[in-house]
């Protein structure tokens, strides 16, 4: 089998709001073969950044278009064409833009595989630890605090027992903070784990303070208070709390998260597949974290593609507690799938269809595609 084209289709909501919000657009990848197999992947970047690192022309031997260096290859040589694609775009790459577009391809790879294999890509990765994960509804604060606590007792209400919010107002005025993490301890009740996503909004001392203000609240752990740079301040931070420090979906090379593992002391390593490098890296990166006694976990706040694709890295791996759920309703997220994946008394299944499991809706994709 032969890879014949690499399209990166842009798609994004007509109208965006200015938030931390990924669900508003996406890079779509589509890897077509000489089989007449097609494998999708999804990019977790600013599209059309990626797009450009896909699309771009021959500059020099290390400054190529990455699609360039797949096409004629064969699909099953992950691992070669992972090396061939790090090493081409070596000059513009190795970290943020290049590797997030790798990843999909990478991830159209690992469909096209499964799909003539017919098994489920989890299998190949010799997966098998679960069937199932305990996921957490992850969302956005609300625009006011009985707003954030309307949501957390709808996901409630939905049958997760982990709920998330974060990012803005977060770090604009510590008693609202507290304010908020309390709404949504009181909105959750005492059974239901409670997560926030501080969104890189302080620097070391403060988060240290915050964190000791949030033991009240018994919170399952604190996500990226600091910026993703700061390892020194993750170390102080990870060393003075007692709550668990949670972080990675800011990173895309297997050097960074060792970096934020052994020198910043994090608790919990966050991996988005399509940052990192598609599943390929990430199932070397949950061994470095396994490694170090630390579990990990997936980053998703896109589509169903991001949600299937991490459920078979979660599968493969020893050390994958929990499932980040995006519950945001934006059409991409909800509607992209022609069977959206569903959460059942807090557990998502492992999709058991050949390749990543999720057939996309063609309607949806001519929607909201940008010509570019
Ligand atoms: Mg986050």
């Amino acid at each position: 089998m032969k890879i014949t084209n690499v399209e990166a289709i842009v798609l994004s909501l007509p109208e965006k709001r200015e938030r931390t919000d990924g669900t508003q657009d996406m890079l779509l990848v589509k890897v077509t073969t000489d089989s007449g197999i097609v494998g999708y992947g999804e990019v977790d970047s600013s599209p059309l950044v990626a797009k450009s690192v896909i699309d771009a022309p021959v500059s020099h031997t290390i400054s190529r278009g990455l699609r360039h260096l797949v096409i004629g290859q064969d699909p099953f040589a992950y691992e070669y064409l992972w090396d061939r694609m790090y090493q081409g775009c070596l000059y513009h790459g190795r970290r943020g833009a290049a590797i997030q577009a790798m990843s999909g391809i990478d991830l159209a790879l690992w469909d096209i595989m499964g799909k003539a294999l017919g098994m489920p890509v989890y299998k190949l990765l010799g997966g098998g630890f679960r069937k199932e994960v305990r996921a957490y509804a992850s969302a956005l604060f609300g625009d006011d605090l009985a707003h954030t606590s309307d949501k957390v007792k709808r996901y409630v209400d939905d049958g997760f027992t982990a709920v998330k919010m974060g990012w803005e107002p977060m770090g604009r005025d510590p008693d609202y903070d507290v304010q908020l993490v309390k709404t949504m301890r009181e909105a959750a009740g005492p059974k239901v784990d409670v997560l926030v996503d501080a969104g890189l909004c302080w620097d070391a001392k403060t988060a240290i303070r915050m964190a000791r203000r949030f033991e009240d609240y018994d919170i399952f752990w604190l996500e990226e208070p600091l910026h993703p740079d700061n390892l020194e301040g993750y170390r102080r931070l990870s060393e003075a709390a007692s709550v668990r420090i949670a972080a990675g979906e800011e990173e895309s090379s297997r050097a960074s998260f060792v970096d934020l593992m052994d020198r910043g002391k994090i608790d919990v390593v966050q991996v988005d597949v399509t940052r990192v490098g598609g599943l390929t890296e990430a199932k070397k990166i949950a061994y470095l974290a396994h490694d170090r006694g630390l579990p990990c976990v997936n980053h998703s706040f896109t589509t169903d593609i991001n949600i299937a694709a991490s459920l078979h890295l979660l599968a493969s791996i020893p050390n994958a507690p929990l499932l980040e759920f995006c519950a945001e309703e934006s059409p991409l997220r909800t509607q992209l799938a022609r069977e959206p994946i569903q959460v059942l008394d807090g557990m998502v299944r492992v999709p058991e269809g050949p390749g990543l499991g999720v057939e996309l809706n063609e309607e949806v994709i001519e929607r909201y595609r940008v010509r570019t």
